[in-house]
């Protein structure tokens, strides 16, 4: 389990994420629901040795992983997907493939773990010697998704992995990493795109100016008032 206790970030004197528990199990999908500047993308980070922890701990498997620099994190089978997906566009997919591969924890799978994304992602397969700059932006987050994958994770984080996307690519896109949970991997999403993530996902949190102010089951915060109300306009 991947568990935050009263997790603080802070830039300077400014509090961006305000003493928040959240838990993924292995094998389940949590997501995060917040406005713009919410704190969604600080989260992420820490937990990914990104930004430091101002207070609070984080722990896998009930071992304490606060402070820990991000590459000791890949190993311990964390992995981020950043939003902007941090690709390399002037390189393959399978060049961008094999470069998730690098923690010690995966380099003795790669062949394995590569075969496993091309069923997931069987267009990443199609397109495996094509350059990633050329390729449409849901192709891209597949990329980004598969190659965060490579490293062998136990949790896997995605920063706002809709954005930009067409509304068809995303529905394909989440139904792929509901095939990135049944291996096992636990999900934790953050979106700004509360319909389409409550449906793949098992539970959620708001998150507002760094808190959590709610929380719940997807059919919970689905037919929640205080959602409706700030994300999906009412009713
Ligand atoms: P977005 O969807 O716009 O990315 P977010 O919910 O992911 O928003 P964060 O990126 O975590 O939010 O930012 C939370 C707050 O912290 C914002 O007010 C932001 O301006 C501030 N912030 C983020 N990164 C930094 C930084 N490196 N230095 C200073 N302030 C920052």
């Amino acid at each position: 389990m991947l568990e935050l206790n009263n997790m603080l970030v802070r830039y300077g004197k400014h509090l961006a994420v305000d003493g928040v528990n959240i838990s993924v199990e292995k094998g389940e999908v949590v997501v995060v629901l917040g406005a713009n500047g919410a704190g969604k993308s600080s989260i992420l980070k820490a937990i990914a040795g990104m930004v430091p922890v101002a207070d609070g701990t984080i722990s896998l498997d009930h071992t304490p992983i606060t402070g820990m620099p991000a590459h000791q994190l890949t190993n311990r089978g964390i992995a981020l997907v950043p939003e902007g997906r941090g690709i390399i566009g002037r390189m393959t997919v399978e060049e961008n493939l094999r470069l998730g591969a690098t923690p010690a924890r995966a380099r003795d799978y790669e062949d394995d773990t590569i075969a496993q994304v091309y069923d997931i992602f069987p267009r990443l397969h199609e397109r495996k010697r094509q350059f990633v700059h050329t390729m449409s932006g849901g192709e891209q987050q597949m990329v980004a998704i598969g190659r965060a994958m490579m490293s062998k994770p136990d949790f896997l984080l995605l920063d706002e992995p809709s954005l930009g996307l067409a509304p068809i690519i995303v529905g394909d896109m989440f139904k792929a990493l509901a095939r990135v949970r049944k291996t096992g991997v636990g999900l934790l999403i953050v979106e700004q795109n509360v319909k389409i993530s409550l449906r793949h996902a098992d539970r959620g949190y708001l998150l507002e100016a760094g808190r959590i102010t709610g929380s719940g089951t997807s059919d919970e915060l689905m037919n929640d008032a205080a959602v409706r109300h700030a994300f999906l306009g009412g009713d």
